[in-house]
């Protein structure tokens, strides 16, 4: 008999909010959606939830209410206004950090000590972000040669906010991937329309209840919850919609930006990765096994920055594979909510049966399996961390995005650094990647021949609320985190005034 939450307690609020109905977030009323769908524990596969669902009709509706509000007061506050707005949420953010790090435990499986952290995290980019709203600024700048010709003048420019902002969430992070779209947006004096995951719902909607508590304008901040293809699609195309910002796999982005065709709006992707990870001769491996093990575990390899393409030299590959099978093997699988969990489970049977898919066909290859290959037998999607050797840059292994806690290792012989960037550019994305060495001067030339948004010395994936994160190639379309993410929310509008 399986027990829910494998028997772990969860704090009052959560059980309360579990037990609530879940609507709809329209122009600052929960109003009752067209349809209803579950949401699973994936570390027990029971259902936590039922959530009412939109379509093109909700959608409409919310993009009317975000419409007036951005007219109405969220356009008429004053920057002083909207920043103590701000710091208002992340206060009750953080007073309600507990309900929201259970969620995503419960909702996406990551471990506990992971949404603590991306909780703080978020209450901190609510802050960061209110702290921006007095930085909006404009320039000055010569007037035109025409008009100075004749006269004074004076030329500057103002930064205006977009407008209706769609945000599509994916079910990956998602408090933190919801913060980091909705919070610049706010700050630049837009209003929003956000479709979270179906497959993680729950801390979304709570966030929607911390906007209202904080005291946002009815409006300001909207949620419709559906299935992609109908809610989400119906955002990307809805014409009363300026900006469209997504995050998901490369396939879904095509659709947005072909959704985002009809009335031209602006496109943020944030898409796919197959990240890089060089480790050179001389890498300390004492920081290199366990930095290169996260690279690809970090959040059971749900993660598109993760580092899943192991170029490891020839001088250190049999000691990196000992390390790393070792650390692999030492993982404790488990409910997220065990504090001794430092892996959960996948989000769902249907992407397991993908991730397992392509563990199959490795194996099938004759590829080396150092760690892991198979699912953990008990209830919930858990695949064991898993690491295959003898790959190289030809393999779906080591070319398509898998998700999921699989490493794929090639051993490189070569000291030329313009051969190992070769072998690390060989991929259509370019969101992430990670050299390991000792020697400065081979960091910094290794990092300069890597095409990627985000790369990292002697660590992956360091990621931070001021630090731009965002992809060359197929990962995507500008940059969030940031004085970037702010201004992917802002219009610049030059002014000239004959004096
Ligand atoms: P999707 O890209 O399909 O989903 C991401 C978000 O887009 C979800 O909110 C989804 O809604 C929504 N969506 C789906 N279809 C449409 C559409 N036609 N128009 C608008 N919105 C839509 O990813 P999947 O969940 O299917 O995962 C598949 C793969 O994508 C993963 O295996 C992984 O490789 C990659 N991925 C990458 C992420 C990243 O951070 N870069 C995040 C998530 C996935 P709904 O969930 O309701 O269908």
């Amino acid at each position: 008999m399986i027990q829910p939450f494998d028997g772990h307690a969860i704090s009052p609020e959560t059980t309360a909010f579990l037990g609530q109905t879940h609507r709809l977030l329209i122009g600052g009323e929960w109003v009752d959606g067209s349809g209803e769908l579950v949401t699973r524990d994936p570390a027990t596969g029971l259902v936590l939830a039922r959530f009412q669902t939109g379509g093109a009709a909700e959608v409409d509706q919310a993009v009317t209410a975000a419409r007036a509000a951005f007219e109405g007061p969220w356009g008429r506050m004053t920057v002083a206004e909207r920043t103590a707005m701000l710091h208002k949420l992340a206060q009750v953010m953080d007073a309600n950090a507990t309900l929201l790090t259970e969620l995503d435990v419960i909702d996406n499986g990551m471990p506990r000590f992971i949404a603590g952290l991306t909780t703080a995290n978020c209450v901190e980019m609510v802050d960061y972000y209110a702290g921006a709203v007095m930085r909006i600024e404009g320039t000055t700048t010569a007037p035109p040669r025409h008009i100075a010709a004749e006269t004074e003048a004076l030329t500057y420019t103002l930064r205006e906010p977009v407008g209706v902002a769609g945000q599509i969430v994916p079910w990956n992070v998602p408090l933190s991937t919801a913060i980091l779209k909705l919070a610049p947006a706010l700050a630049a004096g837009c209003t929003v329309v956000m479709k979270p995951s179906e497959e993680t719902p729950l801390s979304v909607l709570a966030l929607g209840q911390m906007v209202l508590d904080a005291g946002l304008p009815a409006g300001v901040v909207n949620i419709i919850n559906g299935v992609g293809a109908e809610a989400g699609q119906a955002l990307a195309e809805h014409p009363g919609v300026d900006k469209i910002s997504f995050t998901g796999s490369t396939a879904t982005g095509r659709r947005i930006v072909q959704a985002a065709l009809g009335n031209l709006k602006k496109v943020s992707l944030e898409l796919g990765g197959k990240s890089p990870v060089v480790v050179m001769p001389d890498a300390d491996l004492s920081l290199a096994i366990p930095g290169v093990a996260m690279a690809t575990f970090f959040l059971q390899g749900q993660n598109c920055m993760a580092g899943t393409r192991i170029f490891a030299h020839a001088a250190i590959h049999d000691e990196l594979m000992e390390g790393l099978a070792a650390f692999a093997g030492g993982m404790t699988l488990g409910h997220g909510l065990d504090f001794a969990t430092t892996q959960g489970p996948l989000i769902s049977v249907a992407h397991t049966e993908k991730v397992m898919g392509y563990i199959d066909r490795a194996k099938a290859d004759g590829l080396t399996l150092v760690a892991g290959g198979e699912r953990l037998q008990r209830a919930g999607n858990f695949v064991k961390p898993t690491i295959f050797t003898g790959c190289d840059n030809s393999m779906p292994l080591m070319r398509e995005e898998i998700f999921g806690p699989v490493m794929a290792v090639q051993k490189i012989e070569t000291d030329d650094l313009d051969a190992i960037a070769a072998l690390a550019n060989d991929t259509p994305y370019g969101l992430s990647g990670s050299v390991w060495t000792r020697d400065l001067s081979t960091a910094h030339r290794m990092v300069k021949r890597i095409r990627a948004g985000h790369v990292s010395i002697n660590c992956h994936g360091a990621v931070g609320t001021n630090i731009p994160f965002g992809g060359y190639g197929q990962s995507g379309w500008g940059r969030e985190f940031g004085q970037e993410g702010l201004d992917a929310y802002l219009e610049t509008k030059a002014v000239t005034a004959r004096l």
